[in-house]
């Protein structure tokens, strides 16, 4: 399938890639980038069930079908996962020919603008239905980034109160424009916080988003008996996580992992239904003949969340 591509966003990863962090996995030159909204502009051989001019999206993941993941149903893990746009060429780019398996349909009342978003909220959907998230639950998510709001209004569409720790100024007025509960970890004291919150309970569910040593220490200490840590940011040493409170509170640490297709289905709805505040996330478009001043935004930008490229095609 070729696609004509519509905007592609730039995510922590490709600020990683940017750095050359990922240089073991990453083959320069390579083409990045696997947030993406594009029409279809040539139908492969042997493909049905698309035609020129549909508005899609990629699931960015390529999997081997016979390891013990993939055998298993969890081919989204897959043991030999390929990555598009990391482990192999991805989407900023203005023309893109991809496996037919990976496209996901967009309907044509969302825009190709906001169908960029349905990645990251892909995996806010899936991080929620990972941690079992209930109505009424009282819910902290540590990191107020991209996803970590993502994941906080999936969350609250569930029925959940949420708070959201978050470091950067910028970050925390965004996500109180946005209706949610914020607290300054650094600033504040986030433990006496949630007692408050929760009368001394503890929070049920925590989502560890930041990536921080002291994020795992935040989200673990919140947590009330039985509570769900789920584990979404990555981090790359061995973290310290105090057992003893698992013991001692029963708690369950929960890993999350990218997405399936039914959480990027859920997320193209979520989206088209308007519970994604995807204008508020959006703060700036860049041309794709900018994109060096748009990773270098991302860097240096206090309170830029989601940063487009745009790729040139229209619906
Ligand atoms: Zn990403
Ligand atoms: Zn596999």
């Amino acid at each position: 399938m070729r696609i004509d591509v519509a905007y592609t966003g730039v995510c922590g990863t490709d600020l990683h890639i940017f750095h050359g962090h990922m240089d073991n996995r990453v083959a320069a030159p390579q083409v990045i980038g696997h947030e993406m909204s594009g029409v279809v502009a040539a139908v492969g051989p042997e493909v049905s069930g698309w035609a020129a001019g549909d508005p899609v999206t990629v699931m960015p993941l390529d999997w081997c079908g016979d390891c013990p993941a993939c055998t298993t149903g969890h081919s989204h893990i897959c043991h030999r996962l390929s990555f598009i746009g990391i482990d192999a060429p991805g989407s900023m780019r203005q023309s893109w020919v991809v496996d037919a398996r990976t496209l996901v349909a967009v309907p044509e009342a969302v825009s190709l603008r906001d169908a960029a978003l349905v990645e990251p909220t892909a995996v806010a959907v899936h991080d929620v239905r990972r941690a079992e998230v209930a109505a009424g639950e009282r819910v902290l998510v540590v990191g107020g980034g991209p996803v970590g709001l993502l994941i906080a209004v999936v969350a609250r569409h569930a029925g959940a109160e949420v708070l959201v720790a978050e470091v950067d100024r910028g970050r925390r007025e965004l996500a109180q424009r946005l209706g949610l509960r914020v607290v300054d970890p650094v600033g504040e004291d986030l433990a006496a916080v949630v007692e408050s919150w929760t009368e001394g309970a503890g929070v049920p569910v925590a989502f560890e988003v930041s990536g921080a040593q002291a994020g795992v220490e935040s989200a673990v200490a919140a947590l009330g008996v039985r509570g769900r840590l789920c584990l979404v940011a990555i981090h790359p040493t061995p973290r310290e996580v105090n057992l003893h409170r698992f013991f001692w509170r029963e708690l369950t640490l929960v890993g999350a992992r990218l997405y399936e297709r039914p959480d990027f289905e859920r997320a193209v709805a979520l989206i088209a239904d308007g519970t994604i505040p995807t204008a508020d996330l959006v703060t700036r478009v860049e041309p794709l003949a900018r994109a060096q001043e748009a990773f270098e935004a991302l860097e240096n930008g206090a309170g830029e969340m989601k940063i487009l490229i745009d790729c040139g095609a229209r619906g």
